[in-house]
């Protein structure tokens, strides 16, 4: 090559940014590409869709992010396509040639063939995600002050949430609390704390990811706080303002769907092996067959350790998968050879709520305020070189401390799906008849079958 080797970046992400980050030491000309302007930190979603942080605490531009690698460029764009045999990356409006590429773009929510639930329940993965919840649960409840004030007939509020794997558990945990503690006094003619929040898993325990005694202890932690679990139930129909588990009909003013994800269709386009799921089967130095210069890593990417387990979908795999493809890359450079992948798993973490959590280290297991101490530390560690650490730690202890939620907007629409005024019952009516909306056993299995969703807290 008698030009600086150009490398192409698809995600600003987690794997993505490592990769950027590390890569941009080499003597090489890097262009990043994400259709969204910025990176989110996706582990503090659930606050910003529980109205605990802004969006901007938790997400900042990725072009402000690489600002100081003068030899990378930040491309807000769309990619559609590869020409892997032209080493071309197909954009919306470009194309790039690339000598090395390095594709971290994610995964997307997956509703197994019931796209039409997506309006209905929405998922948990972006700002915007986050901001259509937050409009939600808060709108929620002032249809029913509104109501209750003219009537006095709206029914108790009910709050759905489809899935007991960490995000789940996250929101149930986080709107339990929020409805007993951030909205007391606020309301005349509603009693939040009445809102029943009811998390469904189709496997018989929450976190599953986690050994059974912390998932019991986790499901102990959120009846605690006043949410009923349902495990080994699974939902087989969404509608407005409605969730069915068999025959057994649920109302519910807000459904919120964190049952699945799947891999980025990016994945797809490479023309090589794919997972059930839609995640490329990439090779030990993370490489796809027959294209060394091309990588996959993180969310998109499936690899097994050296004990044959799947990798999961967290961020510190890809974080670790970046810098690894970056050092892959040097070793090119310096034809040096290449060596495997190996993931360094330093534990697990989810959190249920305030002061509660469950925390996997090795063998080493912790529930409660502990776990919960740890979870807040690693995140304290892991938001460092993040833009509003601190501001984001001054939100986090005010609203721990005094149970207020800062964040509490209401923007967009104000309607809410199933929601019918001084109807005596919410929850409209069924999938329409024409599509068959029933999840089939095999789609529960799939459903088990997706992208592990953040089984752990990053270390
Ligand atoms: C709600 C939630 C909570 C989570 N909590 C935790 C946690 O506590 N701990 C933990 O370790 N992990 C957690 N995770 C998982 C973790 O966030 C992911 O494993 C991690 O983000 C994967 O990194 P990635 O780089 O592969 O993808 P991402 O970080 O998702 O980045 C993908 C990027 O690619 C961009 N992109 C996608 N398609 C295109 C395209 N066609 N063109 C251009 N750009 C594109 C996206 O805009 C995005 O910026 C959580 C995930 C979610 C959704």
């Amino acid at each position: 090559m008698n030009h600086k080797p150009r490398v192409v970046i698809v995600g600003g992400g987690f794997g993505g940014l490592s990769a950027a980050r590390r890569i941009a030491k080499l003597p090489v000309q890097v262009t990043v590409i994400d259709r969204k302007n910025h990176h989110t930190f996706q582990p503090l979603l659930y606050q910003v869709a529980t109205a605990g942080l802004s969006p901007g605490e938790i997400a900042a531009p990725i072009r402000w992010i690489l600002r100081a690698h003068s030899n990378i460029e930040v491309l807000l764009e769309e990619v559609s396509d590869f020409k892997l045999n032209n080493k071309q990356v197909i954009a919306k409006e470009k194309v790039l040639d690339y000598d090395f590429l390095i594709i971290a773009s994610g995964a997307t929510h997956a509703y197994f063939g019931h796209d039409e639930w997506a309006a209905l329940a929405p998922g948990l993965k972006t700002i915007e995600d986050a901001l259509e919840i937050r409009r939600r649960v808060l709108l929620a409840f002032e249809l029913a002050e509104r109501q209750n004030s003219e009537s006095q007939g709206a029914p108790q509020l009910q709050f759905v949430i489809i899935g007991g794997g960490p995000t789940g558990v996250e929101l149930a945990g986080t709107l339990a609390e929020i409805t007993r503690h951030a909205m007391n006094h606020e309301f005349r003619n509603i009693d939040p704390k009445q809102t029943r929040i009811l998390l469904i898993e189709g496997s018989p325990r929450v976190l599953a990811a986690y050994s059974e005694e912390l998932s019991r202890k986790a499901e102990e932690q959120l009846r605690r706080l006043g949410v009923e679990v349902r495990t080994s139930h699974t939902v087989t129909r969404i509608g407005p303002g409605v969730v069915w588990i068999g025959d057994e009909r649920i109302s519910a003013s807000v459904v919120l769907w964190a049952a699945g994800v799947a891999a980025s269709p990016l994945g797809r386009k490479l023309g090589v092996p794919v997972d059930g799921v839609g995640r490329v089967l990439v090779q030990p130095d993370l490489s796809i067959p027959n294209h060394p210069e091309v990588f996959v890593i993180g969310d998109l990417a499936a690899l097994r350790d050296e004990n044959g387990k799947m990798l999961p979908g967290v961020a510190p795999v890809a974080i670790q998968q970046g810098d690894w493809v970056a050092e892959t890359v040097a070793r090119d450079l310096e034809n040096r050879p290449r060596g495997s992948f190996h993931y360094h798993d330093k534990g697990s973490l989810a959190t249920i709520g305030r002061a509660a959590a469950v925390a996997q280290f090795g063998k080493f297991e912790l529930s409660g305020y502990l776990a919960w101490l740890a979870w807040l530390f690693v995140h304290i560690l892991f938001l460092i070189g993040f833009r509003n650490r601190l501001l984001v730690m001054i939100q986090w202890s005010w609203s721990y401390l005094t149970y207020e939620r800062g964040a509490r907007l209401i923007t967009g629409s104000d309607e809410l799906p199933g929601w019918t005024e001084n109807a005596g019952e919410r929850g409209g009516s069924p999938v329409q008849s024409g599509g068959d909306a029933r999840l089939s056993t095999s789609t529960i299995e799939s459903a088990t079958a997706a992208i592990p969703r953040s089984p752990h807290k990053p270390i």
